[in-house]
């Protein structure tokens, strides 16, 4: 698909970044070039028009989750929510702790940001380990929402950060090993 690899042309690796040993994948070209974002939020809307027939929410995760997931929440004629990093949001929150592969990190949610019973897709721009995505489906569920599936633009199979999902379906638009 001619669309896919437009796309794929827009990411760059930095080879030990943040730290060594960790290949980087960098969005940045996509974000700065509009026929290929364009591209990217296309390709992601076909997918979820075609996948999920009703959706509340989009839940975008901080930070680039953002970048992906409004654009994407607007195209779809439906909400965004944030969920943020520790300290950001204001108002009650829930939140959770969890490990990353140095130290632990907390993500939060506004209490009142979704109801029970309301769908949500989850969107990030990359799954690693899946720390971070099974942080984020477990503070919605906490907030009785139904989880309908996590989607992100990359998706690093060597790490099967998927597997930690369970039964959540899960979608990728570019995989590297
Ligand atoms: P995980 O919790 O799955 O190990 O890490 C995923 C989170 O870390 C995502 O929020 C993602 O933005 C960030 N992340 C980890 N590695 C990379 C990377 O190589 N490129 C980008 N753009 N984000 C990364």
């Amino acid at each position: 698909d001619g669309r896919l690899r437009a796309v794929r042309d827009r990411v760059r690796s930095f080879p030990d970044f943040p730290q060594p040993g960790v290949l980087f994948r960098d969005i940045s070209p996509l974000l700065k070039d509009p026929v290929a974002f364009r591209t990217l939020i296309d390709l992601l809307e076909d997918h979820v028009r075609a996948s999920f027939p009703k959706i509340d929410f989009v839940v975008g995760l901080d930070s680039r989750g953002f970048l992906i997931g409004t654009p994407l929440a607007q195209r779809l004629g439906i909400g965004f929510v944030p969920v943020r990093k520790k300290g950001k949001l204001p108002g009650a929150t829930e939140s959770i702790s969890y490990s990353l592969e140095y130290g632990r990190a907390e993500l939060e949610i506004q209490s009142d940001a979704v109801e029970a019973g309301q769908k949500v897709l989850i969107v990030d721009d990359l799954l690693a380990t899946g720390g971070t995505m099974r942080a984020a489906c477990e503070l919605l569920k906490r907030l009785k929402a139904e989880v309908l599936g996590c989607l992100v633009i990359i998706e690093l199979k060597a790490l099967k950060g998927s597997e930690k999902l369970n039964s959540i379906p899960f979608y990728s638009l570019l995989q590297y090993d």
